[in-house]
C-alpha cells in the first residue's frame, strides 16, 4: 500500500487516481530513504515502476517547503525525448492536485518556444542535456535553487556521449540538497566516476533485474535456419497470432531496414525504429504505434530504449540479445501491469549458446514451439553440455607460437557480462531483502 509511505495526502490522492495500489519492489526500496533526504544510486529497469520512485519523493519535498516560485526547484535529466515525454506525464499526473508546474526541454522542439516557457520558471524541469545546456549558455536558466536533482538512465546518457554535459549541468546544481541517479545495468567506470562525484554518501540499491520479469509472459523458442527463415517465421507470426501490438528486436540496423521492407511488402503495418533515424521518425513511430496505425514495431535495443507502450503483447527476438540483461529489458515490455504477454526468441546455431546462457541467468527453461508449415533442418544442437550449450563447437584459437590455448580461454561469451552483473536481492548497504517475484507462467520446459 503506499500509505505506509509518509506522502502528502494530495500525492496519495492522485496515486489512488491512477490506480496503483501495491508499490513495485524499486518503489519499496527507493521511496523510504528518499523521503529521508538521502542521496540514492538505484539500478533498475524501464518498466520496474523507476519514475514514480524518483517522482513522489520529489514532489513531496518541493510540497512540502512552500517557497513562492523563482526558481527551478528540480531538474531530471534523461537520455532521450521520449523518456522525457513519458517522465513529464507522469510528474503532470502525481501533481495534479498540487500547486507543482512542470516543463520540458528536449531537442527537435523549436527553441524560442522553450525559451518562453523557461522565462515562466517551472518548478519542475525535465531535460535531456544538450538542449538545456544550449538554454543554460544561452542565459535563459539558472540552477541555484535546484533542490533535487535526478539523473535517469545515467549509463544511457553516457553511452549517448553526454557525460560532459550531463557532469557540467550537475556541477551547476552543486545546491541541491538530494541527488538520485537512476540506471538500467551497473555501467562501466564512466558512471563510477560520475556516481562519485554528483552524488554524497549515497545509498546503493539494486534491484533484482530477473526478477522484473512480468509473470503474465510466456517465453517461447523457435528454432530457424537462417534469417530468411526467420523472416518467414515472423511473417507467419504477425498472420497467426492474436496481439494488439508487437515489437520485433534485431542486433542490427541492416537486419531492421531489411525486415521492415518485407514486411511492409507484406502489408503490415509496420515502422522500423534504429539509430540512423532522426528524432521526428521516432516521434511518428511511437506515436502510431500508440495510437495503433502501426501494430508492428521492428526496432533494435538503443531505438527502443525508454519506450512504454501500452498494448504491447508480442515480443520476437529476431536475434537473441546479447545479454541476459538486455533480453529481460526487452521482454519486460510485454504483458505489464498483470497483463498477458508473449515473447518468441528466433534461435539459430549462432543464437543458441546465448540463448542457453541467457536461460541459465534467468534460471528458467524456455518452451519450445515449432511451427509445423515452417519445420526447418536445425533443431538445436545434436549435443549439449551439461551447461546447455552446444557441444564441440568451439574453435581452437592458435597463438604465435603455435600452441592450440587452453579452451576456457578460447571464447567468451557476451553473456558473462550479464552474469558478472547478476543482480542482488540485497541493497549494498544491508538493507532488507527485495523480494523476488514467484517464477512465471510458462517457466517449465513442453519437452
Ligand atoms: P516506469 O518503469 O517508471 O517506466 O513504469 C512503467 C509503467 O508501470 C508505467 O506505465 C507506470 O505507470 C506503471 N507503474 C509504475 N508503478 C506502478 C504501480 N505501483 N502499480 C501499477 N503500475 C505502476
Amino acid at each position: 500500500m503506499f500509505a505506509q509511505f509518509t506522502l502528502h495526502e494530495r500525492l496519495l490522492k492522485a496515486v489512488g487516481e491512477l490506480k496503483f495500489v501495491e508499490p513495485t519492489p524499486v518503489q519499496m526500496a527507493a521511496i523510504p530513504p528518499a523521503l529521508e533526504g538521502r542521496d540514492l544510486r538505484v539500478i533498475a529497469q524501464t518498466g520496474s515502476g523507476k519514475t514514480a520512485a524518483f517522482v513522489l519523493p520529489m514532489l513531496n519535498r518541493l510540497m512540502g517547503d512552500a517557497k513562492p516560485r523563482i526558481d527551478i526547484r528540480a531538474l531530471i535529466l534523461l537520455p532521450t525525448r521520449e523518456l522525457a515525454q513519458q517522465t513529464l506525464k507522469q510528474v503532470e499526473l502525481f501533481s495534479q492536485f498540487t500547486f507543482i508546474k512542470s516543463g520540458l526541454i528536449t531537442g527537435g522542439e523549436d527553441f524560442k518556444v522553450q525559451a518562453a516557457m523557461l522565462r515562466k520558471v517551472p518548478d519542475v524541469l525535465i531535460a535531456t542535456p544538450g538542449r538545456l545546456l544550449e538554454h543554460l549558455n544561452a542565459g535563459h536558466l539558472d540552477f541555484k535553487n535546484v533542490e533535487v536533482l535526478v539523473l535517469d538512465e545515467a549509463d544511457r546518457m553516457l553511452d549517448m556521449g553526454f557525460a560532459e554535459d550531463v557532469q557540467r549541468l550537475a556541477n551547476e546544481c552543486k545546491g541541491a540538497h538530494q541527488t538520485l541517479l537512476f540506471s538500467a545495468t551497473s555501467g562501466g567506470a564512466g558512471l563510477r566516476e560520475m556516481t562519485a562525484s554528483v552524488l554524497k554518501d549515497p545509498l546503493h540499491l539494486k534491484l533484482n533485474t530477473v526478477g522484473e520479469l512480468n509473470e503474465g509472459t510466456r517465453q517461447q523458442i523457435i528454432t530457424a535456419d537462417h534469417a530468411y527463415h526467420k523472416e518467414q517465421l515472423i511473417e507467419w507470426l504477425l498472420n497467426n497470432e492474436t496481439y494488439q501490438k508487437a515489437i520485433i528486436f534485431t542486433n542490427t540496423r541492416v537486419q531492421a531496414d531489411r525486415l521492415y521492407g518485407r514486411l511492409v511488402a507484406k502489408e503490415f503495418k509496420a515502422f522500423v525504429l534504429h539509430g540512423d533515424k532522426d528524432q521526428k521518425d521516432r516521434k511518428l513511430a511511437i506515436e502510431r504505434l500508440k495510437q495503433g496505425g502501426t501494430k508492428v514495431l521492428v526496432a533494435t535495443d538503443v531505438a527502443a530504449r525508454g519506450l512504454d507502450v501500452d498494448g504491447l503483447d508480442l515480443v520476437i527476438n529476431f536475434d537473441m540479445p546479447r545479454s541476459g540483461d538486455e533480453y529481460v529489458h526487452r521482454i519486460g515490455r510485454t504483458g505489464r501491469a498483470g497483463g498477458e504477454g508473449l515473447a518468441i526468441s528466433l534461435i539459430s546455431h549462432n543464437d543458441w549458446s546465448l540463448m542457453s546462457s541467457i536461460e541459465r541467468y534467468l534460471k528458467q527453461s524456455f518452451e519450445r514451439r515449432n511451427i509445423k508449415e515452417l519445420k526447418g533442418v536445425y533443431q538445436g544442437p545434436k549435443k549439449v553440455k551439461a551447461s546447455g550449450k552446444a557441444a564441440g563447437t568451439k574453435k581452437k584459437k592458435v597463438d604465435k607460437k603455435g600452441d592450440k590455448k587452453a579452451d576456457k580461454k578460447v571464447t567468451r561469451k557476451p553473456v558473462s557480462k550479464a552474469k558478472r552483473e547478476q543482480p542482488s536481492l540485497v541493497s549494498q548497504d544491508g538493507m532488507a531483502p527485495l523480494k523476488r517475484r514467484k517464477p512465471a507462467a510458462g517457466d517449465t520446459p513442453s519437452e
